[in-house]
């Protein structure tokens, strides 16, 4: 009896999962990209109760430290620690994200399914090809997942047409001058659990594997600094820049309301 709750139970949750409409879909190349460069976003909008999604296009397979299994599983775990609604994995082979007709359809089926309202995406200049490719594969995505002659499947039914209201990159190795910060000072904390979940990745003393660009100790020095300069320029404590190639509105109102509390 108790099984048999546990297989409705499960089977409830995928239906729910399944039939998820989100509010925010995040596309990384490979997992923990999402959170290195956005944690502090995501949850600031999940704890608000928004339905933020992160899809992984690899599974970070070419890494120097750690196994594929190891950072599924470490992905997960960030995935609970920032209230992610949903995190899925398109399986492209790590280091050969290319941008063909293949992959964009896969995003396109993804924004189908889960119908968010703005995506978020690498920024398309940055040292790491694959980040590079998912920035643009995700652009062309988000357009040709609103031409209904597109056609594509969901566990053989036809998805509907849907097009997502806003495209933002978020910053990885290279910078830019952001078009909106996003204040993460709340955040802040729920982010840096999030990244040390991918222990095998970051700077631990007894591993005896060997150093990457990012397992050096002096990495998440490096991105507190980053996140205490983007917080600096909006005054704030911590900050997350982000790029957008059309026009931001700024609520004023809004804006004016928040500044009568702010000091001088
Ligand atoms: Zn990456």
């Amino acid at each position: 009896m108790h099984l048999f709750k546990n297989l409705i139970k499960s089977f409830y949750n995928i239906s729910v999962v399944l039939l998820m409409n989100l509010d925010v879909l995040v596309f990384a190349a490979h997992p923990d990209d999402a959170e290195l460069s956005m944690g502090g976003t995501i949850f600031k909008l999940a704890k608000e109760n928004l339905k933020v999604g992160i899809v992984d296009l690899s599974k970070g397979e070419l890494g120097t430290r750690g196994t594929a299994e190891t950072r599924q599983k470490e992905a997960f775990q960030a995935a609970i620690i920032l209230k992610v609604a949903v995190r899925d994995n398109l399986h492209i082979p790590d280091g050969n994200i290319l941008n063909n007709q293949e992959n964009m359809t896969k995003i396109v089926m993804c924004i189908r399914k889960y119908k968010p309202k703005i995506i978020f995406a690498p920024y398309f200049n940055d040292r790491h090809p694959d980040h590079v490719n998912t920035g643009l594969i995700v652009k062309q995505a988000m357009f040709f997942s609103g031409v209904q002659k597109l056609k594509t499947f969901d566990h053989e039914k036809i998805q509907d047409a849907f097009r997502p209201k806003k495209l933002f990159y978020f910053m990885q190795t290279y910078s830019f001058e952001p078009s909106f910060i996003v204040d993460i000072t709340d955040s802040y904390e729920a982010k840096m659990k999030a990244i040390k979940a991918y222990s095998s990745q970051f700077y631990d003393p007894k591993s005896k594997e060997p150093e990457t660009f990012i397992s050096a100790p002096e990495y998440l020095t490096y991105l507190e600094s980053r996140n205490v300069f983007y917080g600096f320029k909006i005054g704030k404590k911590y900050g997350e820049p982000f790029f957008t190639e059309e026009g931001v509105e700024l609520d004023l109102v809004h804006t004016l309301s928040g500044l009568s509390a702010a000091k001088e």
